[in-house]
């Protein structure tokens, strides 16, 4: 955008009159229209959210095949490369995938073989189609019943404002009404529940992470879902973080389990060890029967 008067292009979004973005220009202090202006927040319980084609999942945006690898798959073949190097030996319970690069995975240390992108985006469609058939069998009525006891018993309250949970700790739950599902999760840093809420909210689960375990068993994660398809909003304060992760263990246990998304039973988070942390997460994976 260069200024209508100057030609400069040092110039800055000024808010928007009658329709059309303003900008200001800094060399010679004018505002002048520019663009149409659009619009590119949506509002969702009181809170303003950038409008994408991912607010709510569609078969289309679920999987986007990618070859190169995400983060964390990166640091996990770094750390096993660097770990031979150093102890002349593979490193503990890690697969050799890992350290034994090209393989049927790896085409390098960043990338994925065509193959395995090919093979996993029909994995993770089978799956979605899996799922989505699952919750279309599942009774409204009796799900919400199930919310309404548990919310009782565990005296969570309804929030309709973002706002109200920012900075605050505890459990919420995300309630997906379409799907007839919920998720439960926990927050205990400085950020609060708000900000864990805008992080499922904004995520998209990583291409390789799409399935956790077995095509028949593997639950969507929250992640892959959009903010709109959050319809209800619960949460319950805690003032103490010491056990939290004991409590949302015990929580998620006792929701039944046809009716959430989470993906590990909880109380896994405080786990500073990776190597426990991933086995830990590897034996508390959630099973969906979705094939009968
Ligand atoms: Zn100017």
């Amino acid at each position: 955008m260069n200024c209508k008067y100057c030609n400069s292009t040092h110039v800055q979004k000024d808010g928007n009159y009658k329709g059309y973005q303003r900008y200001k220009c800094m060399e010679c202090n004018k505002r002048f229209n520019g663009e149409k202006y659009e619009n590119n927040f949506i509002i969702h319980f009181k809170t303003k959210i950038k409008k994408s084609d991912r607010n709510t999942l569609t078969r289309e945006n679920y999987c986007i095949p990618k070859k190169e690898l995400d983060y964390s798959e990166k640091h996990n073949i770094k750390e096993a490369m660097e770990f031979i190097k150093t102890h002349k030996r593979p490193p503990l319970l890690c697969p050799k995938c890992y350290y034994e690069i090209p393989n049927k995975y790896f085409e390098d240390t960043e990338h994925y073989t065509d193959e395995f992108v090919e093979s996993h985006y029909k994995r993770c469609m089978e799956n979605f189609d899996l799922n989505m058939a699952f919750f279309s069998k599942l009774d409204n009525e009796k799900f919400n019943k199930c919310l309404d006891k548990f919310i009782d018993k565990y005296k969570f309250i309804e929030i309709d404002d973002l706002e109200k949970v920012n900075g605050c700790n505890g459990v919420y739950i995300l309630v997906l009404d379409k799907y007839k599902q919920v998720y439960i999760g926990v927050s205990y840093s400085s950020k609060g529940i708000k900000n864990r809420i805008l992080q499922h909210w904004s995520k998209k689960k990583e291409f390789g992470r799409l399935l956790n375990g077995d095509v028949e068993t593997s639950i969507l994660s929250i992640d892959s879902f959009g903010a709109l398809d959050t319809t209800r909003i619960f949460y319950k304060p805690l003032d103490w973080s010491y056990g939290m992760y004991e409590y949302e263990e015990k929580l998620v246990s006792s929701f039944k389990a046809d009716y959430r998304l989470n993906r590990v039973a909880g109380g896994i988070n405080d786990e500073e060890n990776s190597t426990i942390r991933n086995m830990k997460l590897l034996s508390s994976i959630q099973e969906r029967k979705l094939k009968k």
